[in-house]
């Protein structure tokens, strides 16, 4: 069978046992995230690596790369690299070798970056096959520079060998700027969606930026409301006038002074316990699947516990670990009765002190404790639209 039919079949077969909320699965992962090394090329100065430590400082093994190959590339649409553990993908030696062999299979690749690296070896090829490029940065210029220890002006000119070589081949696929928000850069917010637009990057999504370490709590936008709200009503001015992509966070709630208010705070009170969340039905578990370079696989980016490893002592193959007891598991609560963790991943809220990023490395036991003790609104679960 040619490999578009395999992944038609596979798609089709999928998209009933996700439907129908199946357990044990007969159809294979559709995306695959890979984390082909552990190392990077950065230490910038906000990164949760200082804190947590870097998951090896190794590269994805022959063994391990060769079974993902030949067990999950015929059925994969697409491909992640990058972005899921503190390792720069493109550091990786096998980085090249991914990329022609997603094109092999016919898988578009989804790359995050952090920029220093961008090698005229396999530029071409990345370009051919790639579906979206996401740059991440912080700031710009002196900004950028005093947490990235990076040169701006050679970041700059790797995004420019990017979009240089999509326009030599013709191609369309978005680059986009994922930006960390902080209290010392959000002023240059405007400035970036302008840069953008005369370098021809399509998007800019920002991010708000959550710590790791305690000196830099009161860099979080969290602490900064209407300074950051006016920023961002600007930068949206800005974007629709120069006709750019931007996604920003809603604004932040600066509170009123208004008497009424206090009559309804009593009317939530007295009712309290019997409101309902509406949250979308989460589809990762019987879609996806996540590997770092170690082959320890995980349903996402976020949920931290680990489903397996690809090949390990237990030497299990990866289609062992897509039907072993922690994926069922999920697949059985996600939709039903979530734990905390995926609760607060489908209820992201800015206006809190932790995010998802920092608690996906939070030790097992302490978030299971917890998911028993936090109180939570009764949750209605609704299909995601088609
Ligand atoms: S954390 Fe849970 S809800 Fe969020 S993407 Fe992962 S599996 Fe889905």
């Amino acid at each position: 069978m040619d490999i578009e039919k395999i992944k038609e079949a596979n798609r089709h077969l999928n998209d009933v046992e996700q439907k129908s909320g199946t357990l044990f699965l007969r159809s294979k992962p559709r995306n695959v995230s890979l984390d082909l090394i552990g190392k990077c090329s950065l230490a910038c100065t906000h990164c949760g690596v200082h804190v947590h430590g870097l998951t090896s400082g190794t590269e994805m093994s022959d063994d391990t790369y060769e079974l993902i190959v030949s067990e999950l590339f015929p059925t994969t649409e697409v491909c992640s690299l990058g972005g899921g553990n503190y390792g720069e993908v493109t550091l990786a030696k096998k980085f090249h070798r991914v990329v022609n062999d997603c094109e092999r299979n016919g898988i578009s690749i989804s790359l995050t970056t952090n920029g220093t690296i961008v090698n005229s070896s396999w530029l071409s090829d990345l370009v051919r096959n790639v579906s979206v490029v996401g740059f991440s940065l912080e700031g710009m210029e002196s900004e950028y520079e005093k947490i990235r220890g990076f040169k701006w002006s050679s970041y700059l000119k790797n995004i420019e060998k990017v979009i240089g070589e999509r326009e030599r081949q013709g191609r369309s696929f978005p680059v986009e700027w994922r930006y960390c928000a902080h209290s010392d850069s959000i002023s240059q917010l405007p400035d970036m969606i302008r840069r953008a637009k005369s370098m021809n990057i399509d998007r800019v999504r920002v991010m708000p930026f959550f710590p790791y370490v305690q000196s830099q709590k009161y860099k979080q936008l969290f602490y900064h409301r209407s300074a950051a709200n006016s920023v961002f009503s600007e930068s949206r001015a800005v974007a629709r006038e120069l006709g750019v992509e931007v996604s920003i966070p809603a604004d932040f709630s600066t509170g009123t002074f208004e008497l009424n208010q206090c009559e309804k705070a009593k009317e939530v009170t007295s009712h309290s316990g019997q409101c309902t969340v509406v949250m979308k039905k989460c589809e990762k578990p019987w879609k996806n699947m996540t590997l770092n370079e170690l082959g320890d696989i995980r349903a996402c980016h976020i949920l931290w516990r680990r489903m397996g490893r690809a090949y390990g002592r237990a030497g299990r193959s990866v289609h062992g670990v897509w039907n072993s007891l922690p994926y069922l598991l999920l697949r059985a609560t996600v939709n039903r009765c979530s734990s905390n963790l995926c609760y607060r991943c489908r209820q992201p809220s800015f206006e809190g002190e932790s995010s998802t990023a920092n608690t996906s490395l939070l030790p097992g036991r302490k978030e299971i404790l917890q998911s028993f003790f936090t109180p939570r609104p009764k949750v209605s679960y609704i299909d995601c639209p088609a």
